[in-house]
């Protein structure tokens, strides 16, 4: 029987090992290796080399095929000190891959030589519990996680559409939600304004949205602006927000939300409903289409709806911001398809989705050719609707 000494012995006779310097200069190299840190995971989060993927030791062998398909590639494995590494490269050499290093001294040896590292971007342990369903998934994951965490959506509008998205993306941990409203919760809204509540009654609608998406998620922030939307606010309000879910009740709002949004180079998840239908779409940030692809100006007054006669389904916006806010969680991600240069109409009496195409309109005065963005004129039109929102 080999002693742990003399298994050791023979495992670094075979298995080379690198030190930091060397492991420095090829990681500022062009033909980096990969690393791999097979510590602990409360090991990996006290801190770690930079671009260093993390694989605990027990998972190696499981995990190593999907992070490192090809056996070819030079891989380094680093642990604390440099022994279990050490072993762990003698497994991945019999699994097939013909180039692999352990790092001398470990991550203890690298901190030590004053080299750069990194704290990992973690879930609390809380967190961890809150999201499994969502970590479960492989195309959220953690680090899916993390960026709806890091994300910062700005939902227009506290009423219908606003209400089921902002409560979906809260409880979906989307880290900063900004609600643009400047009115009061008023029984009227109750059919269909979830965010609110009858005690609420009289108050701003921010304010009530607030106590909501806060009680609903704690790890949210709520950003209260409560205004309307204006040429004068437009570029502080969107600014630093990486989303725009348009749940606007009116055509002004709508141009100017979608001329802002192409000036900033942000995307708008948009939808509008009427008694039975919704329609949903998304302007891409560069737009291609946008909505003055599809209405480059305004209706004259007396062809727009009065919203104050309109009426809505209860549930209609319910399903409509739903969607919306999957989109824009499917932004954020980067997976699936997004409903750029799609419209989908929904008709709740059929129960009927019809998907329209949407193009690209080359003279679109703001996405056009040849339009610089940056000097889209942002234009208050007169406002038509005056009547309650949705
Ligand atoms: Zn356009």
């Amino acid at each position: 029987m080999p002693t742990f000494d003399t298994l050791l012995r023979e495992v670094r006779a075979r298995i080379t090992e690198i030190d930091v310097a060397t492991l420095e200069r090829e990681l500022g190299d062009g033909v980096k290796p990969a690393l791999v840190d097979v510590r602990e995971p409360d090991e990996n989060a006290q801190g770690m080399i930079p671009s260093t993927v993390h694989i605990p030791r027990g998972f190696l062998e499981l995990r190593i095929e999907r992070a490192v398909p090809n056996r070819e590639t030079p891989v380094v494995l680093y642990c604390q000190s440099g022994t279990r590494s050490l072993l762990a490269a003698r497994s991945l050499a019999e699994l097939g891959y013909t180039n692999v290093r352990s790092l001398a001294g470990g991550f203890t040896g690298w901190k030590r030589a004053g080299l750069a590292w990194e704290q990992p971007l973690v879930l609390r342990p809380d967190q961890e519990a809150r999201y499994s369903r969502h970590t479960l998934i492989p195309e959220v994951g953690v680090a899916g996680q993390l960026k709806l965490l890091g994300a910062k959506v700005l939902c227009i509008g506290a009423g219908g559409l606003g209400s089921p998205s902002s409560m979906y993306l809260a409880a979906a941990g989307v880290g900063t939600i900004g609600l643009v409203d400047d009115d009061m919760v008023d029984a009227s809204n109750l059919q269909r304004q979830i965010l609110h509540a009858t005690e609420r009654v009289g108050i701003p609608k921010v304010d009530s949205a607030e106590q909501t998406l806060r009680g609903l998620n704690p790890d949210v922030k709520v950003g209260k602006h409560q205004t309307r939307i204006t040429s004068a606010n437009a570029i502080e309000l969107v600014r630093g927000y990486d989303v725009i879910v348009d749940g606007a009740d009116n055509f002004p709002t709508r141009y100017l939300v979608n001329d802002v949004a192409l000036r900033l180079g942000k995307p708008v998840v948009h939808a509008s409903i009427f008694r039975f239908e919704g329609q949903i779409t998304v302007f891409p940030a560069n737009g291609s289409p946008c909505y003055r692809c599809l209405y480059p100006q305004p209706p004259p007054p007396e062809e727009a709806p009065s919203c104050a006669e309109a009426g809505v389904l209860g549930v209609l916006p319910g399903i409509m911001g739903v969607l919306q806010a999957t989109e824009a969680i499917k932004l954020i991600l980067g997976v699936g398809d997004v409903l750029a240069g799609r419209l989908i109409v929904y008709d709740a009496l059929k129960t009927r989705f019809r998907e329209l195409k949407l193009r690209r309109d080359p003279k679109c005065p703001t996405c056009g050719d040849g339009v610089d963005r940056s000097t889209i004129p942002l234009i208050d039109y007169e406002q038509f609707c005056a009547g309650p929102r949705h």
